[in-house]
Formats: C-alpha cells, sequence, structure tokens
C-alpha cells in the first residue's frame, strides 16, 4: 500500500503530510481524510492558529502507525489521506469562510469518508458541525480550558468563543449529550458558563478533573454522551501551557499529556462521526512542542475513527 511504503521512509523525507500519508486525489480509494483548516480570522487575543497544520503536518512525521496501548494500526483498519487544506477564496469574512469549510466537509462526508480536521482556531468547528449534524444534533466530548458558549465579541458572533452556543441554537450538538472537559480560568462574567449550565451541559471543571482522574472524566463523557453519534473536539489549550505553549489563549492549570492520552483512550467505543484538534498557534511554539502535542492527539483521535468505520 501507498501509506505503508511512504511511512516507512526516513521521516525527515518527502513533502510533510499529516502523519506521512499520502494525499488524497481520488476519494473514492480512502475512508478518513485528514483536513488543513488554517484559518485564525475570528480569535479574540493572539491570532497564529492558520500556521496549526503546516506545523502540525510537520511535527506528524514523528507519529507511527501501531498503538503502544490497544496495538491497534489505524492506516490498517482504514484508508487514511491527507486531503490538503480547506480551499479559500475569501479571509476576510467570516460568514463566507464558514460556508467554504462547511461545503468542504460536507462533500467528504457526502463521497463517505470520516474527517479529522487541524485547525485553525476553534471557530471552525462550528461550519464542520454543520456539516456532519445531518441527521439530526450530535454528542460533543470538548476538551478545552474554555467553554466557548459565550454570545458576542467585538460585533461577531462567529468568534472562537462562540462555536458551540451557537451549535446549540442551530440544533447542531445536542446539550444534554455534550461534556465539556478542562474548563479553567477566571472570567469577566458569568455569560459562557451559564449558558453551559443553563443548556444542561456537563462542564467537568479542571480542579474536578484533578480530584477524580482522567479515567472517571473518560467515564463520566461516555456517560453523558451514550451510544449516539458523537464529535469530538480538542482545543489544544484544554492541555497546561507547560505542554501546549503555543495557543492563543494558554491557561494555566490544565491537562498534563499523559492525561490527556488516558482521558482519549479512554472513550473506545464512543461512536465517533468526525474529531478536530484546533488552536495550535506555531508563532507561539518556539521548540514545536505545541505541534507535536497537537499531531499525538490527532493520532489518539485517528485511532478512536479508524475503530468506528
Ligand atoms: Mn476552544
Ligand atoms: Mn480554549
Amino acid at each position: 500500500m501507498v501509506s505503508n511504503s511512504v511511512r516507512s521512509a526516513p521521516r525527515f523525507m518527502h513533502l510533510p503530510t499529516f502523519m506521512r500519508s499520502p494525499l488524497i486525489n481520488d476519494r473514492s480509494e480512502f475512508d478518513i481524510a485528514m483536513v488543513g483548516v488554517p484559518y485564525d480570522g475570528a480569535v479574540t487575543n493572539r491570532p497564529g492558529a492558520r500556521h496549526g497544520p503546516r506545523e502540525v503536518r510537520s511535527a506528524s512525521s514523528m507519529i507511527r502507525a501501531i498503538h503502544p496501548v490497544t496495538h491497534s494500526n489505524p492506516f490498517e483498519l482504514c484508508r487514511v489521506g491527507d486531503a490538503g487544506d480547506v480551499p479559500f477564496e475569501n479571509l476576510y469574512d467570516i460568514q463566507v469562510v464558514h460556508a467554504e469549510i462547511e461545503t468542504f466537509f460536507r462533500a467528504l462526508g457526502d463521497d463517505g469518508l470520516m474527517s479529522l480536521a487541524i485547525g485553525g482556531d476553534h471557530s471552525v468547528t462550528l461550519p464542520i458541525l454543520r456539516a456532519l449534524a445531518k441527521e439530526g444534533s450530535l454528542g460533543l466530548i470538548q476538551v478545552d480550558a474554555h467553554t466557548d458558549t459565550w454570545d458576542s465579541f467585538m460585533g461577531s458572533d462567529l468568534s472562537h468563543g462562540a462555536p458551540f452556543r451557537r451549535a446549540v441554537e442551530e440544533g447542531l450538538i445536542d446539550p444534554s449529550r455534550t461534556v465539556q472537559i478542562g474548563i479553567r480560568g477566571a472570567q469577566n462574567s458569568m455569560e459562557g458558563w451559564d449558558f453551559s449550565d443553563s443548556t444542561g451541559m456537563r462542564v467537568l471543571f479542571m480542579d474536578e478533573l484533578t480530584r477524580i482522574g482522567a479515567e472517571a472524566a473518560a467515564q463520566e463523557a461516555r456517560r453523558i454522551v451514550g451510544h449516539g453519534p458523537t464529535y469530538l473536539s480538542f482545543d489544544i489549550d484544554g492541555l497546561d501551557p507547560a505542554f501546549a505553549p503555543g495557543t492563543g489563549t494558554p491557561e494555566v492549570g490544565g491537562l498534563t499529556t499523559v492525561e490527556a492520552l488516558t482521558l482519549l483512550r479512554g472513550l473506545r467505543g464512543v461512536q465517533l462521526v468526525g474529531a478536530d484538534v484546533v488552536e495550535v498557534a506555531p508563532p507561539f511554539d518556539p521548540t514545536g512542542i505545541t505541534a507535536l502535542a497537537g499531531a499525538t492527539m490527532a493520532y489518539e483521535l485517528l485511532c478512536l475513527l479508524s475503530e468506528q468505520s
């Protein structure tokens, strides 16, 4: 298979696709598409996540095939490829950008591919959910320092602090099947937390996760989303900035990479329909540690997705 021969070459060679997977030309030859979404026009503070896909592609040359715990091999279970980046024609109008993202992911789904997206700021998850929630609202597992359920910011209701509020309003996610994990940091207003709370989302704050542990958090997440179709969104700022400094809105006191791996490995069996890793901002990532963390979380998500299709 092409993918294996590419992956067995020395890891410093060749064009850097995600996890050294083949580029997708003919979609009928693939089951899972990894997609770059290089857009950060919706950040509320420090930009840079538009450079995320390129650096995660490069760091992901470190990713190997066989999972160290489950011995599962996603590249054998599924035909995995790199679909390139969402081709943007307009970067200065969020609504147009989001429509372009939705169109791209909808087409992948129509062609029978599952998608694993690499952002980009967290606003990109909203159009992906619009593309995927075709047959009713989805469950959501969100790893993040922030609930991203704020309303509007500086005149826009599409900022990266708002996607999951919009997703509830549009019926894309079911708040009673939504769990937000790793939430922390002081706030100037209760607006976002109140929205999550009042709509019935399960908000697993970081202090609770520290108390109960990552394995119990995974168990709780599985209980909340149940057996229905579920999307998983991993904001890299859910990790502690000691492990992932390269992000726009860092919050100290987050998950270690070990806790994050334990959490994701505890989610086997959840009926995932898609996933993303967002908010890797290479300008704040001089050592590349955040891009490597992002690539590694993406590999864990790929393993979960490959067991679904
Ligand atoms: Mn977020
Ligand atoms: Mn966040």
